[in-house]
């Protein structure tokens, strides 16, 4: 189960420049990989890559881009203080740029 949050609900926190895990709010989250998507507008065609610790895949697979219509970006945390595989996404749509923050638990 995840929640979406927004990244002006983290910034405007009382310590400010810290991302904290929206599963149980604790603050040391770990920076892991970062997922890519770039196409124009309504193409079913485009690019992916995704930069992890030890390689880079780069292909045409845009499945998981949180894009339904444009450009998409992930980056994916792990939490040091719970189970949560975290994702930061930031997408456009209709324009406009958003962020959001969600989350699942690891089994
Ligand atoms: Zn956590």
């Amino acid at each position: 189960m995840s929640k979406p949050l927004k990244l002006s609900d983290i910034l405007l926190r009382e310590d400010t420049n810290v991302i904290h895990c929206p599963s149980r709010d604790g603050h040391h989250i770990h920076h892991e990989s970062v997922e890519i998507f770039n196409r124009s507008e309504d193409s079913k065609d485009g690019i992916h890559v995704l930069v992890s610790e030890h390689e880079v895949i780069t292909d045409r697979n845009l499945k998981g881009n949180p894009s339904s219509r444009c450009h998409g970006l992930i980056v994916y945390f792990c939490c040091e203080e719970c189970s949560a595989i975290i994702k930061m996404k930031l997408y456009q749509h209709k324009g406009s740029s958003f962020v959001g923050m969600v989350f699942g638990e690891t089994e």
